[in-house]
């Protein structure tokens, strides 16, 4: 054999793997699938991955260029990950290469190797070496205990579903269960790899201490967006290599190379950031379960609000489900949860700037006992929009259908959309009105008014906006654990996961708007949002003359049956009706559903294009929605509009996308547009 051909899968648009010669005579590297090798393409020169390797090609030999250089020094990527990223191209209708490449990390994508050979000696060296105090495992409750061995007894691809309230300790429950893996695999001819996935990457640094104290010989890797290039790498290389037992990550880690995977956990598996939002949008969630079957392990879905698909396929007998019914630590037990209603007559409700009397109150008396509270509202910001009383006008976004929000503290005005930013305007733009009004309230204007309120308070906001530095988000975090704090104002970044040891109040601003939209999921988000919230308080037990953990909820919907549900933390029931209704709704997980996006100038450009791509395929058995614009129609001056397609059948629909996908890329329009398969946003 002369020469070989490379199957080369590139991160570009174009959705083929490109051929490459390899000169075998003059080389002594004999390239393998799963190999980085550096091509030529176009004038540049990038690093793609080998997919196959082969003897002969369908272009002809003198058409194509050679490969320039294979990446030795890096084990190849297994089989099995070329199968993930192949699944996931496939699934989500995209490049194979636009998968595999762009989640690995930069350096070896890098096109000299210097930095490469640097890092794989020095980790050889390293290992993963760490200091962290050892901690023991607490005794499992029979509960706990039952639920670790069964996740550690399952063989073959076993998906369960750990259902367990809010401090039910289903953390404890994954750690024990890894620990009797990696036990049983201790030997280096059988290791055991492990990766728990969290939702939010503020919950990684937590996990990863906890995960340490317990592990203080099983090396770990943590991979999630906030790491520097070369600690990704070298996280990234720990994971590839072996060396790591236990992998701790975001939803990018599901994309990254565990050759020893023997085991997966995905936490508050119901959260939607296991959702990318844009690029490649997958859900890593599913992907995490078609690993496990691939790999034919056993994968834990863990939450105390499971996503209706989750769900339903417990309730079908797809998944197993175990349930954790109590919080773990004695004594501690679910707060009580009560409504404060805002449109009651009498005694009518004191209103101080958004916030009632009866939770002022509750407020006070926490601030007596020296407890910590926490308010939850999801909106940062000082108010969401300024407004001239005399002429009406109103801060709008000139660029998108959003308006302009209100940053007081920076002084500026800014679309949290597009990220256009201008400095507050002394007076009214078009009437010069210099009384311009704050409408409405953003977690900024609710610190304000606490702080005038309780003087003395030591009051501390988290939101996007006061974490932006890195580390920050950490940091005051730490703050409130080590008690500095006396009530904690924060957006949805607060509401999951955090233990917090000495916080017995929730106050809940104004969640009505959620019950009333116009996504069909915004009810069950509401609900595992409240609950996660709820889920704050009281996770130690009540100390003597301590107040009760309590959840206070602000409506003027108080007869709405989701707070019902809320109130006797009834998900069970919550969730059957939900998938009642889903079921008679046609909705999913009863239907699958994809949807094309288009972009333009112009809304109606936008429009057309969807209309022509109904009608450039045959779709019979598929329902197409009429194009309408996005709820956001435009954003960066750009209008967008959107096409939903549906099918019972899930084959179905994916058969008939990779014909009406590949129409739509002939089609050569001008129109930018995307797809979206399981889209959870429409
Ligand atoms: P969840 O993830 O279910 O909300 P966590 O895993 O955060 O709950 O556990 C809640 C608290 O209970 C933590 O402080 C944890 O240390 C504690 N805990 C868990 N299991 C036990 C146990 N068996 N005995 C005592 N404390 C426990
Ligand atoms: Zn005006
Ligand atoms: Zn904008």
């Amino acid at each position: 054999m002369e020469n070989c051909i490379l199957k080369v899968a590139l991160d570009t648009p174009l959705d083929f793997c490109f051929d490459y010669v390899w000169a075998v005579e003059e080389s002594t590297v004999r390239p393998l699938a799963g190999q980085l090798v550096l091509v030529p393409f176009g004038r540049r020169e990038v690093v793609g991955l080998i997919v196959a390797v082969h003897e002969t090609s369908e272009v002809p030999l003198d058409k194509l260029k050679q490969a320039i250089a294979v990446r030795t020094q890096l084990t190849p990527l297994s089989a099995e990950w070329i199968a993930l990223c192949t699944f996931a191209a496939d699934y989500y209708q995209r490049p194979l290469g636009e998968v595999a490449i762009p989640g690995l990390p930069k350096n070896l994508r890098a096109l000299k190797t210097t930095s490469l050979d640097k890092a794989i000696k020095k980790l050889g060296k390293a290992g993963a070496v760490h200091d962290a105090t050892p901690i023991a495992m607490p005794q499992l409750n029979p509960a706990q205990q039952e639920a670790a061995d069964a996740i550690a007894s399952a063989t073959g691809f076993a998906p369960t579903l750990l259902y367990g309230v809010t401090g039910s300790g289903k953390t404890e429950v994954y750690l024990q269960a890894a620990a009797q893996i990696l036990a049983h695999s201790s030997d280096e001819h059988n290791p055991a790899q492990i990766l728990i996935l969290v939702p939010e990457i503020n919950l990684t640094p937590q996990l990863e201490a906890n995960v340490r104290a317990r592990f203080p010989d099983v090396a770990i890797a943590t991979l999630h967006s906030g790491l520097a290039e070369g600690e990704r790498m070298m996280h990234w290389l720990a994971a590839h290599l072996g060396q790591a037992r236990i992998i701790l990550g975001t939803r990018l880690a599901i994309l990254s190379s565990l050759p020893h995977l023997k085991l997966i956990i995905v936490d508050e598996e119901h959260d939607p950031s296991y959702k990318q939002q844009e690029g490649l949008r997958y859900s890593a969630r599913d992907l995490a379960v078609w690993r496990a079957h691939q790999l034919n392990i056993p994968i834990v879905l863990g939450s105390a609000t499971p996503s209706l698909e989750t769900w339903h396929h417990a309730q079908s007998g797809r998944y197993r489900k175990l349930e954790l019914r109590e919080r773990a630590v004695r004594d501690a037990v679910l707060p009580k949860v009560g409504l404060i209603d805002l449109e009651r007559k009498a005694p009518r409700e004191q209103m101080t700037e958004g916030v009632s009397a009866t939770l002022i109150a509750a407020l006070k008396l926490r601030m007596e006992r020296g407890e910590q509270s926490l308010l939850f509202l999801n909106r940062r910001g000082y108010a969401p929009v300024i407004a001239c009383d005399s002429c009406r006008w109103i801060s709008n976004c000139t660029r998108c259908s959003a308006f302009l929000v209100l940053h007081k503290l920076d002084k500026r005005l800014r679309c949290h959309h597009c990220g256009y930013e201008q400095r507050i305007p002394r007076s009214c733009p078009t009437c010069g009105n210099v009384d311009l009004q704050p409408l409405g309230r953003g977690t900024q204007r609710v610190e304000e008014n606490l702080q005038a309120i309780f003087p003395e308070a030591r009051i501390l906001r988290i939101d996007a906006d006061s974490t932006r530095r890195k580390g920050s988000a950490q940091a005051a975090f730490d703050t409130v654990h080590r008690g500095e704090v006396d009530i904690l104002i924060g957006t949805q970044m607060v509401a999951k996961g955090h233990d917090f040891q000495n916080l017995t109040l929730v106050g809940v601003m104004n969640p009505d708007t959620a019950l009333f939209s116009h996504d069909y999921r915004a009810s069950e988000r509401l609900f595992a949002q409240l609950m996660q919230v709820a889920g704050r308080a009281g996770r130690v037990a009540q100390k003597e003359g301590g107040s009760a953990s309590e959840v206070l909820i602000q409506t003027r919907y108080s007869q709405h049956p989701l707070y019902a549900a809320v109130r006797t933390h009834d998900y069970d029931t919550f969730a059957s009706e939900l998938l009642e209704e889903r079921q008679q709704a046609c909705f999913p997980p009863f239907m699958y559903q994809a949807l094309l996006r288009a972009e333009a100038k112009e809304l109606k450009i936008a429009l057309d294009f969807l209309h022509q791509a109904i009608d450039c395929v045959e779709h019979g058995g598929i329902t197409m929605n009429d194009p309408i614009p996005m709820t956001m129609t435009r954003v960066a001056n750009v209008d967008r509009a959107q096409l939903l397609v549906e099918c019972a059948s899930r084959p179905a629909l994916q058969a008939f996308l990779k014909v009406w996908i590949a129409t739509l890329r002939e089609m050569k329009s001008r129109v930018r547009w995307s797809l979206e398969v399981d889209p959870v946003d429409i």
